[in-house]
C-alpha cells in the first residue's frame, strides 16, 4: 500500500480513486456491456462499436450533469484549454470585429492576448489593479454594442478567485472558460453560447478539452477554418474528427459515472461549499496568521489561495507540508503564496487534515 498523499495540486489534479480502480481492473481487457473485449481501451480503434459507445456515453454524461440542453453539441477536443484562447476568436473574431473580455486573473489575461491577434478584443473589466482579488458584479459591465462575444473566466486557478453567478451577456453570446470550476457547482448553461474546460481538473486527465457550444452559436463560426480548428467540423464528426485521445474520453466517462453516482452535481456542490468552508474558515480564525488572497465574495471554492507572513515561512510551510504527504500547496510560480486545490474528488478528511496542519505550524512558527 502507497504512503496516504493528499493531492492539493491544481491540474492535472486528484482523480476520485474509485475511477483508477476501475480504469487499473479494465487496464488489459476493456469490459463492455459485461463482455471482456480483450484488449485494452488503448489499443481499440475510434471506430469501433465499443469505443462509439464510449465517447457517447461520454458526452451524455456531461449532459446529464450538468443539464445540457440538446441544442447544444459536446465535443472533445485536444490543444488543452489554451487552445481555445486562439480557437473562439479565430472562429467568431474578424479582423474588424469587437470581442469583450472581462480580465479577472492569470487565465483570462491570456485568452484576450491571442483574442488580439484575431480581432478588436477589449478588455471590458480588469481587476489587475487590486492583484485580481475581485470579480465585477453584473452591472459593472459594460458591454461594447457590437461585441461578437463576451469571454470571462468563471474561476481564475492561479489566484483563487470565481464568479458566483452565471454571466448575463445581454444579447451577446457568453463564452466561458470553466476549467478549474466545472462540475463543482450548478450552472445555468443556456445562459452560454460556449463554455470550455481543460478536462484535467474534474473532469478526467489532461489532453481533453471540453467544449460545450449551443448550435445556433456554432452556425456563426468561420466556415473558412482549417479543419482541425473547426467547431463545425467536430460537431459533425461527434469529436471523431481525426483520432481523439480515447483513453480520456473513456475516464471521463468513468468520473462522469462517479459523479452521478455520488448524487451528481447538487451533492458535489454542498460537498464543495462544506470543504472550502473548512479551510477558509481556518484562514480567517488565524489572526492574520494566514491571510486568505481574493476577496470574500470572490472566494473560489476550488482553489483556495492564501499568505504567510512572509516568504521563508511559506517555503518552510510547504516542505513541511510535503513531508507530511500534503502535496501541491506551494502557488503558482508567478504569484507564491499557498495554493490548495481542492477539486471535486478532493476528499474532506484531507482539508480537515491541512487544518490541524496549520493551526500547529502556526503555533510553532
Ligand atoms: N484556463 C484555466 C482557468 C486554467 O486553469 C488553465 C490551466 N490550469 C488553462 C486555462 C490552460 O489549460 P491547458 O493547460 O489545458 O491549456
Amino acid at each position: 500500500m502507497s504512503k496516504q498523499i493528499y493531492n492539493f495540486s491544481a491540474g492535472p489534479a486528484i482523480m476520485p480513486k474509485e475511477v483508477l480502480k476501475k480504469a487499473q481492473e479494465e487496464m488489459l481487457s476493456l469490459q463492455y456491456l459485461g463482455k471482456n473485449i480483450g484488449m485494452s481501451v488503448m489499443e481499440i480503434s475510434h471506430r469501433t462499436e465499443v469505443f462509439t459507445a464510449i465517447n457517447e456515453s461520454a458526452q451524455n454524461g456531461i449532459r446529464d450533469l450538468l443539464n445540457v440542453p440538446q441544442n447544444y453539441q459536446i465535443l472533445f477536443l485536444q490543444g488543452g484549454a489554451s487552445l481555445q484562447f486562439s480557437m473562439i476568436p479565430m472562429n467568431f473574431l474578424a479582423q474588424n470585429e469587437t470581442a469583450d473580455y472581462i480580465v479577472t486573473g492569470a487565465w483570462g489575461e491570456k485568452a484576450l492576448v491571442e483574442a488580439k491577434r484575431c480581432g478588436n478584443a477589449k478588455e471590458v473589466y480588469s481587476s489587475i489593479k487590486n492583484g485580481y482579488k475581485t470579480v465585477p458584479q453584473q452591472t459593472e459591465i459594460n458591454f461594447s454594442k457590437d461585441a461578437k462575444y463576451v469571454h470571462y473566466t468563471s474561476n481564475e486557478t492561479i489566484e483563487g478567485v470565481e464568479f458566483k453567478y452565471d454571466l448575463e451577456g445581454e444579447e451577446i453570446p457568453v463564452v466561458c472558460d470553466a476549467s478549474s470550476n466545472i462540475l463543482s457547482k450548478k450552472i445555468d448553461v443556456s445562459k452560454y453560447s460556449l463554455i470550455y474546460a481543460g478536462a484535467q481538473k474534474n473532469i478526467g486527465p489532461s489532453g481533453i478539452t471540453v467544449v460545450i457550444i449551443r448550435d445556433e452559436f456554432l452556425e456563426k463560426a468561420s466556415k473558412k477554418q482549417h479543419s482541425m480548428l473547426d467547431y463545425n467540423k467536430f460537431a459533425e464528426n461527434k469529436s471523431l474528427l481525426n483520432t481523439p485521445n480515447t483513453w480520456g474520453i473513456y475516464l471521463v466517462d468513468l468520473v462522469c459515472k462517479w459523479l452521478k453516482n455520488i448524487g451528481g452535481i447538487t451533492e458535489i456542490e454542498k460537498i464543495n461549499q462544506k470543504k472550502a468552508a473548512v479551510l477558509y474558515n481556518a484562514i480567517d480564525k488565524s489572526r492574520e496568521y494566514f491571510t486568505g488572497h481574493a476577496d470574500i465574495d470572490a472566494r473560489s471554492l476550488m482553489n483556495v489561495t492564501f499568505r504567510l507572513p512572509n516568504a521563508e515561512l511559506e517555503n518552510k510551510f510547504c516542505n513541511e507540508a510535503t513531508d507530511r504527504g500534503f502535496d501541491g500547496l506551494r502557488g503558482h510560480r508567478s504569484v507564491g503564496g499557498i495554493r490548495a486545490s481542492i477539486y471535486n474528488a478532493f476528499p474532506i478528511e484531507g482539508v480537515e487534515k491541512l487544518v490541524e496542519f496549520m493551526t500547529k505550524f502556526s503555533k510553532e512558527n
